[in-house]
């Protein structure tokens, strides 16, 4: 792929296409007095024309990637999509909306990763002796996974099919099997709590385009980023148990850590417990607002899960740890009171 001038402001355009993209409703499926989605439309229509305006300027620049007039394409497919919604021609919003849809997709440099050159194979090669009759192996990448398992983390390459989203890959580091789970982002709603973020992905599966939701809540609070058509894995273990997320496109990736936030905690008192609502709330108040606080809880959530499991599975351990919270617990109570 182009690496050279105007990356990143084609990586700057790339990123407010995909916020407005993000924000442009599906067109209505039938008309209605008075439809709020054709304000919404026209309401749309200056960003879009903004965003236009952008990425026609890093078009001029030299040497950039094919991918920005894909870009340009998908942006007034979208433009004509919202202008037919606003007027109130369903129909022909429809369409170009369907099309925008693609254009979207074909513009997104994930796509490069996946797509393989569809060119059949000689019926016989005499300097590879491959013959057309032969199996041939399905369109592959090979994407950057980490090991979900408890106590492993490795990074390793791991071959993908691009027309399955489910995956079984075996962790050469530490021999354990982990399930990968595949699709494209089509939308994500964050919702932040008190002491967890809550996550909702739609994403289309890969292989079959069907639309799946994953949701779960997120106690360590970081950050995902993820735009629209970005490729995504969900790892889990083979227990079915949700561990990362991966953002295949921009490589960032997120540990999953459970909604019952405080592992160790939660595996000596229990989960719903009341002790862990003193915990969580001086994570929050006092932890999270000092730098050497928001490293305690990073490293925490990296080895919290692994130090719970074992806990757990001791109860003499397990009394021992519920007696020290306690203490602890008695101490942030009574300076909350102070
Ligand atoms: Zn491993």
């Amino acid at each position: 792929m182009n690496v050279g001038p105007g990356t990143v402001a084609l990586e700057r355009v790339r990123a407010s296409a995909s916020a407005l993209f993000a924000r442009i409703p599906e067109p209505p499926v039938y008309r209605r007095a008075e439809d709020p989605s054709r304000k919404a439309a026209q309401a749309l229509l200056p960003d879009v024309e903004r965003v236009l305006a952008e990425a026609l300027a890093v078009a001029r620049e030299p040497a950039v990637s094919p991918l920005v007039d894909r870009l340009i394409e998908a942006l007034r497919a979208h433009g004509e999509a919202l202008v037919h919604t606003a007027d109130g021609r369903l129909e022909a919003a429809e369409l170009a909306w369907r099309r925008a849809q693609d254009l979207e997709r074909s513009a997104h440099p994930t796509r490069q990763m996946v797509a393989q050159p569809s060119r059949p194979p000689p019926v016989f090669d005499k300097a590879t002796g491959q013959s057309r009759f032969d199996p041939r192996p399905a369109p592959q990448a090979s994407v950057k996974l980490v090991c979900p398992n408890t106590g492993c983390k490795r990074m390793g390459d791991y071959a993908f099919i691009a027309s399955h989203a489910y995956h079984r890959f075996i962790c050469p580091a530490c021999r354990t099997p982990f399930l990968a789970y595949f699709g494209e982002l089509r939308g994500l709603e964050v919702e932040v709590r008190s002491s967890s973020k809550r996550y909702r992905f739609t994403v289309d599966e890969v292989g079959t385009a069907a639309t799946t939701r994953i949701d779960f809540e997120e106690a360590s609070g970081q950050d995902f980023p993820a735009a629209r058509r970005d490729l995504l894995a969900f790892l889990y273990t083979e227990q079915r148990e949700l561990k990362v997320v991966v953002n295949l496109t921009n490589g960032k990736l997120m540990w999953v850590s459970p909604a019952a936030s405080c592992f160790v905690a939660t595996a000596a008192f229990g989960a719903g417990a009341p002790e862990l609502v003193a915990f969580r709330a001086y994570r929050d108040e006092v932890l999270r607002k000092s730098r050497l606080g928001r490293g305690f809880i990073r490293g925490y959530y990296r080895f919290g899960p692994s130090v719970a499991d074992w806990v757990v599975r001791r109860p003499r351990v397990r009394a021992g740890v519920r007696w020290a919270l306690v203490r602890v617990h008695h101490r942030l109570t009574r300076s909350e009171r102070a």
